[in-house]
């Protein structure tokens, strides 16, 4: 499948360079015309954007910390709480994880969130999900102090967004921003469909893009006929949970998607399960300007962007 070749030779890392175009990074074939957003490559411009911040905070006695809490029983947690503490500690920056059994009540939870919001030197704190059955992740992710929320999950800070408050705002949404203006491709004045609209990604992007001066759509399950609106889009941002939902007839020429969908498939090839997106990129490919590919796509740009938050927290709590 084209898509898996795609997919290859990008995470290979080789690119074409097409008639010395700039930004050329991929054209398997004459009818694939899409630019592969790489998602890793630009949250390592990020991480290298933040080396010169964390060296000169901890020159300055203030060490960048990020403290992750994490409540047992939860391996793709353990795992993912894995691969921070590696790249935190790859960047200069410590990770303090607080492990929590895993039949922690609400109660007790809480109670660790608040000591971590009173102590003065942390200024960083993430909460992995999933949590334990009873414990109600609105509470908790409200409970976090807003000004150490690096997540962007507290009420306070998705709020925020609709102010253009500078404040720590939603990883994935950022993130999302982030690879539309690495593209070159101007926002202001443009046509954008956001499909999905759930409050801490469809809804936090589509106030980002009205921000920037797009026009923008925003729809969700009930949306009648959607191709007929993404058709007409300039920028498509798919954040729905559904596989294949965006196909390369539902796209006009040129366009930029971006794909936040993770869905796991059985693939009917292998039988394996793998990750997806929301975004067929093997016919999305043929249309669009550019699309970020699932994995490797906004995913990393998020990981990235929670590093940034973590940063910018740590610089704002010396200046408070
Ligand atoms: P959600 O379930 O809270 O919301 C889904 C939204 O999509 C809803 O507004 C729903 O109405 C809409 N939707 C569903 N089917 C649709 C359809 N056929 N047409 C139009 N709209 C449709 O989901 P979420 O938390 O926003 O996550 C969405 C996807 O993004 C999931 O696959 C999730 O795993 C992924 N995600 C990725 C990241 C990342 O960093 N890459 C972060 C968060 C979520």
């Amino acid at each position: 499948m084209e898509a898996d070749m795609i997919r290859s030779v990008w995470e290979a890392g080789r690119s074409w360079p097409i008639d010395g175009e700039p930004g050329m990074l991929l054209r398997m074939s004459e009818a694939v015309t899409a630019n592969i957003l790489d998602g890793r490559e630009l949250a390592d411009q990020v991480r290298q954007g933040l080396v010169d911040r964390i060296a000169q905070l901890a020159d300055a006695g203030n060490p960048v910390r990020l403290d992750a809490v994490i409540c047992g029983g939860n391996d793709a947690g353990s795992v993912y709480a894995a691969s921070q503490a590696r790249t935190c500690g790859q960047m200069g920056m410590e990770y303090r994880l607080h492990e929590l059994p895993k039949d922690v009540s609400q109660q007790q939870l809480l109670d660790v969130v608040e000591g971590l919001n009173d102590a003065q030197d942390v200024h960083a704190i993430m909460v992995h999900m999933p949590l334990p059955e009873g414990v109600d992740p609105d509470v908790v992710q409200s409970a976090i102090d807003p000004d150490k929320d690096v997540e962007g999950v507290n009420p306070a800070n998705i709020g925020n967004v609709i102010y253009g408050r500078r404040s720590l705002l939603p990883c994935t949404a950022l993130a999302v921003m982030t690879m539309i203006e690495s593209t070159g491709v101007p926002i202001k004045g443009c046509l954008a469909v956001c499909v999905g609209a759930s409050r801490i990604v469809g809804r936090p992007v589509a106030v980002l893009l009205m921000q920037a001066e797009a026009t923008v759509v925003s729809t969700n399950v009930h949306t009648p006929d959607l191709a007929s609106m993404t058709r007409q889009a300039d920028i498509i941002v798919s954040a729905a949970g559904v596989p294949s939902l965006v196909t390369g007839d539902m796209v006009r020429p040129g366009a930029v998607v971006i794909d936040v969908g993770i869905n796991r498939i059985k693939d009917p090839a292998t039988g394996k399960a793998r990750t997806v997106g929301d975004v067929d990129l093997d016919s999305v490919a043929r249309v669009a300007s550019w699309v970020s590919p699932v994995p490797g796509g906004v995913g990393p740009v998020t990981v990235a962007m929670l590093l940034r938050n973590t940063v910018e927290a740590a610089e704002r709590s010396i200046r408070n």
